[in-house]
């Protein structure tokens, strides 16, 4: 499939072009830019063909099937509404889009386009949380009880441009890292966040926007979850734990871009090593895009789950603005 990247972004670069490389006859023809110099510089980079600042010139190239969005978070909505338009199937950052509204228009406008339309939370393709997961599924640790989620991390020097200073660009450690932890734990549990409380601050890089968060969630089931989220934590580790009747799940270091960390399961047998698989998190994300675009599969994280992760972690923005419990809304999405 050749595709067309729309974003000269640091997450295009790092992972997702050598990820689109990794499959068969995985091509990137285009990338768009909003500027030409940075988009010419990125292209000649990363040996990309053509480029260009008119998003509509790329995706009139009928040789190009799929187009992966990575620009800054407001654009990803016009961006991804072109590329349905114009009959492709889209890959989309997180959070898809800056309201639950929007982003369920963009899952809505795929579905009568009749494209593939995913999103790109990457933590579900590791195999430490696919190994926590089926060991979940399993009932290895019985009933769910609670889910703790240490997700605090410090934001790198090269990262800490919009993420931190500009609300209009949808920067914010809620809509950067909540939106992922609100996957981790609908994928792990298979059911949907229904109220949460929280509270946010900035502590030391946020201007104008929050750079640290905890909040506590409820689930349908009656499971609890508290999730802690920060861009100002040098070294305070990740790490997920799953507590149930019958046994606990620790995973230490897994909240990260790479197949690294270790998981451990504890029951009344004792404490014993969790296999789990060290494959490339988006090679595997992005193959199960293919899967999803040939109809062998689904996608790692199709639309409605980018939708329901921006309603988890808009719920929690709300409840910290306002002080008070907040129900998440899911719209009409199922
Ligand atoms: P970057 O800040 O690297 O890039 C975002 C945009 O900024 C680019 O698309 C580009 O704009 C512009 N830009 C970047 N560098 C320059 C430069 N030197 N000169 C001019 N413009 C520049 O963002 P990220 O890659 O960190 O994030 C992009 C998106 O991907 C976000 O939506 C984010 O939430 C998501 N993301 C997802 C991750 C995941 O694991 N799923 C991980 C990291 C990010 P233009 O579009 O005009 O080229």
């Amino acid at each position: 499939m050749r595709w067309v990247f729309v974003g000269a972004s640091t997450i295009a670069s790092q992972y997702m072009l050598g990820a689109v490389r990794a499959q068969d006859g995985g091509e990137i023809a285009w990338v768009v830019s909003g500027s030409a110099a940075h988009g010419a510089a990125w292209a000649a980079e990363h040996g990309v063909p053509n480029v260009t600042t008119d998003l509509a010139e790329a995706l009139a190239d009928d040789r190009c099937e799929a187009v992966y969005v990575s620009s800054t978070n407001e654009k990803h909505l016009p961006q991804a509404m072109a590329a349905i338009k114009a009959g492709k199937h889209v890959l989309c950052e997180k959070p898809l889009a800056m309201r639950i509204t929007e982003a369920a228009g963009m899952v809505q406008a795929a579905e009568e386009a009749g494209v593939t339309f995913a999103t790109n939370h990457h933590l579900r393709c590791s195999g430490s949380h696919r190994a926590m997961r089926a060991l979940i599924a399993e009932g290895k640790i019985g009933k769910v009880l609670s889910v703790r989620l240490f997700h605090a991390v410090h934001l790198p020097p090269h990262l800490q441009g919009w993420r931190i200073n500009d609300a209009a660009a949808g920067g914010g450690v809620i809509p950067d890292i909540t939106v992922h932890d609100a996957d981790v734990v609908r994928f792990l549990l298979g059911e949907d966040p229904k109220r949460v409380v929280a509270q946010m601050v900035a502590s030391g890089m946020g201007e104008g926007v929050e750079d640290s968060a905890m909040s506590v969630w409820t689930m349908p089931s009656g499971a609890m979850v508290m999730s802690h989220e920060s861009f100002t934590h040098p070294f305070a580790g990740s790490g997920l734990e799953v507590h149930g009747t019958e046994g606990s799940i620790f995973a230490n270091g897994v909240m990260t871009q790479e197949p690294v960390g270790e998981v451990e399961l504890v029951t009344a047998a004792g404490r014993v090593p969790v296999e789990v698989s060290r494959h490339n998190l988006y090679e595997q994300g992005v193959s199960d895009f293919y899967s999803a675009v040939a109809g062998a599969g689904r996608a790692a994280a199709d639309g409605p789950d980018g939708v329901k992760s921006l309603a988890v972690a808009m719920a929690v923005r709300d409840a910290a603005k306002l002080g008070q419990a907040v129900d998440v809304d899911y719209g009409d999405i199922q």
